[in-house]
């Protein structure tokens, strides 16, 4: 089982750099089936990462009725208000709160439910069109929203640096915004990049492909 081996030895590395052990290794275990899930479960990881509330539901909800200390669901895809009900039911973590529209949605559903969720709010650093994201010149604006507004337990800020471009500079600008806004954590790095992410501050690193591609 390649994917395992990929998980032991990325894990291995990750203990090495992770010298403050302040980071905590995300699995993105999207679009994975659970059989292959479970394996890694059962090496004892808790933290795994979806990015469609659906598809989470169906492969997570059973098991977790069942185990519900074994894992945490990290969400980082695309939120839709009209799934934001099922989110805070399933998910420990949010990484994708982008607009005040969303934080109000969020902010509803979770008073409903005893539940402390974590968010982070996700901001499109390079300005891109296709991406979510809160620009940066409405980032203040949505956290002063968030804090004045909502019960929502706003821990740090997501980026997903543009495809094929050096991250440094945005994981040094993440970085930054965080300091600026007396955040804790820092939610950057995936497959590519986790490294130099960890270097720069990150606290949770998000890994797919390493694991997973064939
Ligand atoms: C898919 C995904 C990841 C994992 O990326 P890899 O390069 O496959 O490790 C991390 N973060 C987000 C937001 C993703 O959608």
């Amino acid at each position: 089982m390649i994917f395992l081996n990929n998980y032991i030895s990325i894990k291995k590395k990750f203990d090495q750099i992770n010298l403050k052990n302040n980071c905590t290794f995300i699995v993105v275990s999207k679009n994975q089936n659970f059989i292959k899930i479970k394996e890694i479960i059962d090496r004892g990881h808790i933290d795994f990462g979806e990015n469609r509330v659906l598809e989470t539901k169906n492969k997570w909800e059973n098991f977790l009725q069942n185990y519900p200390k074994k894992a945490r669901l990290h969400l980082i895809g695309k939120l839709q208000t009209n799934k934001v009900k099922d989110a805070v039911r399933i998910f420990d973590y949010i990484h994708t709160l982008d607009s005040i529209k969303l934080a109000k949605a969020l902010n509803t559903e979770q008073n409903k439910i005893s539940k402390s969720i974590k968010y982070f709010v996700q901001v499109n650093l390079a300005n891109e069109q296709q991406k979510s994201g809160v620009l940066k010149e409405n980032l203040s604006e949505l956290l002063n929203f968030c804090k004045t507004e909502t019960n929502l337990d706003i821990i740090g800020l997501m980026c997903l640096p543009p495809f094929g471009e050096d991250s440094e500079k945005y994981f040094t600008e993440l970085n930054n915004l965080n300091i600026r806004f007396s955040l804790k954590e820092l939610s950057m790095g995936m497959s590519g990049d986790y490294i130099l992410a960890i270097k720069k501050g990150s606290t949770f690193i998000r890994i797919g492909s390493a694991i997973f591609a064939e």
